[in-house]
């Protein structure tokens, strides 16, 4: 089910670089290669997980909890806490996600508008 071969993963294994913020044991956070706002970073764990549906169901509630703890110490760590940032994470075709390895997006730097845009009834 878990593409060896996504982008993320080949971040990991160190087979394309990335612009690296922070990194332990379980964890990378990187600069995204097409920011959506003055900063915007990807936090992955290291284990092999398709998305939150995936992590949610599968890791163990330590590496849940310390996931989105080091989420939001990366923020702190950034300065994002002061005037406010967003955490988002995609799940599936609805969502529009692209790279199938979870990853929370950490938004902020500047003011970011609505949520998400509003539900087109056709
Ligand atoms: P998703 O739509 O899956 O939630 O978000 C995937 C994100 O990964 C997008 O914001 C996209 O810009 C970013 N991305 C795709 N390929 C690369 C890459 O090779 N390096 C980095 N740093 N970000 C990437």
């Amino acid at each position: 089910m878990y593409d060896q071969n996504n982008i993320f993963a080949k971040i990991l294994r160190g087979d394309i670089p990335c612009q690296k913020v922070y990194e332990d044991t379980h964890v990378l956070a990187f600069h995204d290669l097409h920011p959506k706002a003055a900063a915007h970073i990807l936090v992955i764990p290291k284990g092999a997980y398709c998305s939150l549906d995936d992590f949610s169901a599968n890791a163990t509630p330590e590496e849940i909890g310390t996931f989105f703890a080091t989420v939001g110490q990366i923020a702190r760590a950034l300065n994002l806490h002061k005037e406010g940032y967003r955490i988002l994470a995609n799940h599936g075709t609805f969502a529009g996600q692209e790279v199938p390895h979870f990853h929370v997006h950490i938004l902020g730097g500047n003011a970011l508008g609505p949520l998400i845009c509003p539900h087109v009834s056709t």
